[in-house]
């Protein structure tokens, strides 16, 4: 795999796209593409990598013949009640106040319809929250105690989604983060290693797409969101054309990573725009990583090498089958199950660490 320099990603910005190297590669696995002659397509979901068992339920539940919007909810509320994963639902990462805020999103290709919720306390499926939006009213998205109003109206229990490990995570940035307040930083005889491994703040976030025989896509994004934000702070996960994008025609494309870069470039939607401009998901999606690097001059986002100092990564499915992950640095890897089994694959990436 080759890394892109940004001096050799600023002398080639211009040019077209279509026909750059393969910057990284999936081994081994074909990508059958739908046959005109039968009019069979193949039947295919993609996630970020934290989602394998997210894909495999999908898959299973799409070829039994389900829509493949609640496929892929299925598939990822199995991420957002696993209280090991701490960037979704039950034991995410709070906000620097300590409080779980959750982000997610759903969009059905066959309607065009979306649904969404933002900062959403205390409900461990936003996922299902965000489809109800989407269903059963005229709106796309609901944030804050409007949400949790609505949540409440349509049965989900209330629990406290902070576990012990998040609390602990959460305790140690706190009690670190200044000289200058008064919580002292606990002796490294209680620091569990466990908590240590998330001081810098990770992100994440699980995304998951499907498309059915008959060609319908869907997809979902949902989060905790970036830990330890300001409170009332949104990502690009439940922002539709930022966190995910489908167009029923075309293909589908969404994110995890920094969502305030993903937002000031509304990089699904762009990258969707892409493909129906002809480009293969891999290209559409470099292509989009490669505007996000030209539109980050902020000293405070970049490395000495001028690259940025921050991930993310799209997960892209075309209408005829083909798919990608693509992600800013790597290596990488992104989560696919289809008619070859789940496993993971490499994502095509810019720059190597
Ligand atoms: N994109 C998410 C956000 O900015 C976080 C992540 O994917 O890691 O809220």
């Amino acid at each position: 795999m080759s890394t892109l320099s940004r001096r050799r990603f600023l002398s080639t910005a211009g040019a077209a796209v279509v026909g750059l190297p393969l910057l990284s590669k999936s081994e081994g696995y074909a990508q059958p593409v739908s046959d005109a002659s039968t009019g069979t397509r193949p039947v295919r979901v993609v996630s970020s990598a934290n989602g394998q068992e997210a894909t495999r339920t999908a898959y299973e539940m799409i070829t039994a013949g389900r829509d493949p919007l609640d496929a892929v909810i299925a598939g990822v509320n199995i991420v957002e009640d696993d209280p090991e994963d701490t960037s979704v639902g039950l034991g995410g990462l709070p906000n620097e106040d300590g409080v779980v805020e959750l982000d997610a999103a759903v969009m059905h290709g066959p309607t065009h319809r979306a649904g969404a919720v933002a900062s959403l306390q205390n409900i461990r499926n936003p996922s299902k929250v965000a489809k109800l939006v989407m269903e059963q009213t005229d709106h796309v998205l609901l944030v804050g105690e409007g949400a949790l109003r609505f949540a409440r109206a349509h049965g989900f229990t209330e629990e406290d989604l902070l576990t012990a490990k998040a609390r602990g995570i959460w305790l140690y940035w706190k009690q670190t983060l200044s000289e200058r307040d008064d919580w002292l930083t606990p002796p490294d005889s209680v620091l569990d290693a466990d908590v240590a491994e998330f001081f810098n703040r990770p992100t994440g976030t699980i995304h998951c797409a499907g498309i059915n025989s008959a060609g319908d896509m869907s997809c979902v994004t949902t989060t905790s969101g970036l830990s330890f934000k300001i409170p009332g702070r949104v990502g690009d996960s439940p922002i539709i054309g930022a966190g995910l994008y489908v167009d029923n025609a075309i293909g589908s494309c969404g994110s995890t990573g920094r969502g305030e870069a993903n937002l000031q470039n509304l990089c699904s939607f762009a990258a969707v725009e892409l493909m129906r401009n002809g480009m293969s998901p891999k290209d559409a999606g470099i292509e989009i990583l490669r505007r996000v690097v030209a539109h980050t001059t902020e000293k405070r986002l970049l490395r000495d090498d001028g690259s940025p100092n921050f991930g993310l990564k799209f997960y892209l499915l075309a209408k005829d089958g083909r798919y990608a992950g693509v992600s800013m640095w790597g290596p990488a890897r992104y989560s696919v199950t289809d008619e070859q089994g789940t496993r993971h694959e490499d994502c095509a990436v810019l720059y190597e660490r």
